[in-house]
């Protein structure tokens, strides 16, 4: 309760901090959401805040209010004034990551900065680097969290509708759109809230879903029929995708996103994964069915994490040598990795 007390006396609307919110690298819907609504609810409260990304993120979530003044670090000219940004914060806001390394080149300037910290995450294992934590395995989403602190400080009435639609956004695509099994009575809950609010759902649906390029489709088929590696025995799956596929299809960022649950959405297949070559070595993301735990293997063998059914990793292996390790891996700890599936088989 005493933390919780003093960050409410940190955000307070009488003394106006400069505040610096930032996310993980290529940041998803629950990424961003979370983070512009942050700042839009700290701005009302009348303090001075920037959005920083460590990268660019998909055009399908430039509607959110406050998009375009997120600073994305990548861009030419953008780092000394982030470096400048964080230097100069009262606070830091670390959404949606647990362990600094996910801001890449941001996260040395986060860690030396004198500012007071704050994390609000639901991922594994969070590193110990912030002085308050708002955290959490259990909430579906980062937005869920905020949602919830915002509420626990007394300012439900500033949740407006712009606030609310960047909540839902993050909310809608952590659940796999209400799908996955973190679909909590509570996320209901927390969407119905948001909903009466005045969080337009169907709208954000479509601005989210349905916003597909021609390119992006032909991708997807081209992904299916050319890229998609199917090991039955193993009951798994894989897309690896080159950085010559992605220029054929002139692949912008977030048109990967969501390929990898094609192939976990094929009967009998527990684990999917999906490599993609990018220029500083391969992004990999990993999905498991309900009883693999595929956080444990990305951490211990492709230097990642996440969550127990969608996690992300790395390798700086070329692309056929890491799909070739994985395969390997995979069969060497098909007994680890799906001991409690052949326990229930047995029954
Ligand atoms: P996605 O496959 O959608 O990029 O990521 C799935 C989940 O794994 C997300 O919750 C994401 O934050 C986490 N994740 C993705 N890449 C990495 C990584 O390199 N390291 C860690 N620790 N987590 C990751
Ligand atoms: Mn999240």
């Amino acid at each position: 309760m005493q933390e919780l007390d003093l960050f409410k006396e940190q955000i307070s609307s009488a003394s106006p901090k400069k505040i610096v919110i930032t996310t993980h690298h290529k940041p998803d819907a629950d990424a961003l959401g979370s983070s512009l609504a942050l700042a839009n609810y700290l701005k009302k409260k009348s303090h001075d805040v920037t959005v920083i990304t460590p990268s660019d993120y998909p055009s399908f979530l430039s509607w959110m209010k406050g998009n375009d003044e997120v600073i994305n670090f990548e861009e030419p000219g953008k780092a000394e004034i982030v470096a400048e940004k964080i230097k100069e914060a009262d606070i830091v806001f670390c959404l949606d990551f647990s362990c600094l390394n996910r801001l890449c080149e941001m996260g040395e300037m986060v860690k030396q900065s004198k500012a007071y910290k704050v994390n609000i995450d639901h991922h594994q294992d969070p590193k110990d680097f912030a002085d308050f934590r708002f955290w959490s395995t259990e909430a579906a989403a980062t937005c869920e969290l905020l949602y919830e602190l915002i509420v626990k400080v007394g300012d439900k009435k500033l949740i407006d509708k712009d606030i609310a639609e960047c909540l839902y956004a993050g909310i809608m695509t952590d659940t796999g759109g209400f799908k996955h099994p973190n679909t909590s009575k509570n996320i209901h809950l927390v969407t119905a809230e948001l909903i009466g609010i005045g969080a337009d759902n169907s709208k954000i649906s479509r601005l989210i879903y349905d916003t597909n390029s021609v390119n992006r489709l032909k991708f997807l088929g081209f992904a299916l029929t050319r890229r998609l590696t199917i090991l039955n025995d193993l009951h798994t799956a894989y897309f690896a995708i080159s950085k010559k596929d992605l220029k054929k299809y002139q692949s912008q960022t977030g048109d990967t996103e969501g390929l990898v649950n094609y192939a976990l959405s094929l009967d009998g297949i527990k684990i999917a994964a999906l490599f993609t070559e990018r220029k500083d070595g391969v992004k990999i993301s990993f999905r498991s069915s309900e009883e693999v735990e595929i956080n444990k293997f990305a951490a211990t063998f492709f230097s990642g994490g996440g969550h127990k059914n969608a996690s992300g990793g790395t390798s700086k292996l070329p692309l056929k040598e890491t799909t070739e390790r994985f395969e390997k891996l995979i069969k060497e700890n098909k007994h680890i990795l799906f001991n409690q599936l052949e326990l229930v088989n047995e029954k």
